[in-house]
């Protein structure tokens, strides 16, 4: 991960204009309209939108200075890794670092005018270059899946990019022709009256060429759709509803674009004996009123690791909640674990056997009030009541 200030040529103290200034140099310099087809130019475009992203937001600033990149990333990265693949951070896509790009210049609604007013001629060039589409999916995990992190491999179906034609479309290199109707641009222009107004070639829609003979392969789209086998790293800790970014694993680009993300929608099935609270585990522990009252040791199962013995305290009240720390799950953020959360339910003794029930007379017989302290309170409270 390289240094955001670096990145942008600055110092550490660099004021907010310093700041501006110096990524509009940059942005400028690197931008994709500006670099047709080169790669390495967009990689550095994407890094400084986003160190300009991080850095022009006090706030972010901050957290950046004092803790570095990753967290302000949230830590789901997929199997991209910290290579600007994954994370939640960074920019999912060119759009998105272009969408800051414009907005360091106030641009709101009318993005486009804005876009028009700093590059002038150049838009006019602008190649037909198309991220690929980005793809959702939903993925069923078990709670200890979600709880001890897990693999899954899951089959997608996108499009790749044609190896026949190395993404071309083209049978060979000569059969593709720079479009005559648009001279290359991939736009054709009309006047009306004071207006100019642009639209997307119709002759090589909007790709600038044309191709004579489309390779057979992908009959000249450039990319076919495959079956792919692709693990995804489930992140321990994960809940119900979290969406991990798989950056790249949607489908290829158009013209060399770059391809879109996967998105992966996280549904935990329900335990049977475990629930979920954020970070905390709370799992419901039925006991005997025996045990309730004279305190007990218990087994507790955890979904993380070893079972763990709990301590029951003598005179334990139902619904009681004993926390043993640090036994829930990761944090999928990095940030720690929760808690096992033990909620006590006490049961009252049922089909009890005639021995049974003498030794409880006996026992009720020797009850006191200050056995039952809620009870004592409750009618205490209630006895102007009773009165009349
Ligand atoms: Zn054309
Ligand atoms: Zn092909």
């Amino acid at each position: 991960m390289s240094d955001y200030y670096n990145v942008l040529g600055i110092s550490k103290g660099a004021t907010a204009d310093e700041i501006k200034k110096a990524y509009r140099k940059n942005a400028l310099k690197y931008h994709p309209d500006k670099n047709p087809g080169d790669a390495s130019a967009e990689k550095k475009f994407k890094e400084i939108s986003e160190a300009y992203e991080v850095l022009s937001d006090d706030k972010k600033r901050q957290i950046y200075d004092q803790y570095g990149a990753d967290a302000l990333k949230g830590g789901m990265g997929g199997p991209g890794g910290s290579g600007g693949m994954g994370g939640m951070g960074g920019f999912s896509s060119m759009e998105e670092a272009l969408r800051t790009f414009m907005g360091a210049f106030g641009g709101g609604g009318g993005g486009d005018s804005i876009f028009d007013s700093i590059f002038g001629q150049e838009q006019e060039q602008q190649s037909s270059v198309q991220q690929g589409a980005s793809k959702k999916m939903s993925l069923n995990i078990s709670f200890e899946e979600a709880v001890q992190g897990a693999e899954k491999e899951v089959v997608l179906t996108n499009y790749v990019a044609c190896e026949r034609c190395d993404g071309s479309g083209a049978a060979s290199a000569s059969a593709i022709k720079r479009c005559s109707r648009c001279q290359g641009s991939g736009m054709v222009h009309q006047s009306r009256g004071f207006f100019s107004m642009s639209s997307p070639c119709p002759t090589c829609h909007g790709q600038g060429k044309t191709i004579s003979d489309p390779c057979k392969e992908c009959h000249g789209e450039g990319r076919l759709k495959k079956k792919q086998n692709v693990t995804i790293k489930i992140p321990a800790g994960v809940d119900n509803g979290m969406r991990i970014r798989m950056g790249g694993y949607g489908d290829a680009g158009l013209s060399g674009g770059p391809p879109g993300d996967l998105y992966v929608y996280i549904n935990v099935e329900p335990h049977p004996v475990f629930q979920r609270d954020g970070d905390d585990i709370i799992i419901e522990l039925p006991i005997s009123f025996t045990e309730a009252a004279l305190g007990t040791k218990k087994e507790i199962p955890s979904p993380v690791g070893n079972s763990l013995r709990l301590d029951i305290p003598e005179g334990t009240q139902p619904d009681k909640v004993l926390r043993i720390k640090g036994k829930g799950t990761a944090n999928v953020h990095g940030q720690g674990h929760g808690d096992l959360l033990v909620r006590v339910t006490i049961e009252t003794p049922v089909r009890l056997s005639e021995k049974q029930k003498d030794l409880l007379k006996k026992f009720a017989e020797l009850e006191t009030e200050t056995n039952s302290p809620r009870k004592q309170n409750f009618f205490d409270k209630v006895k102007s009541f009773f009165k009349n």
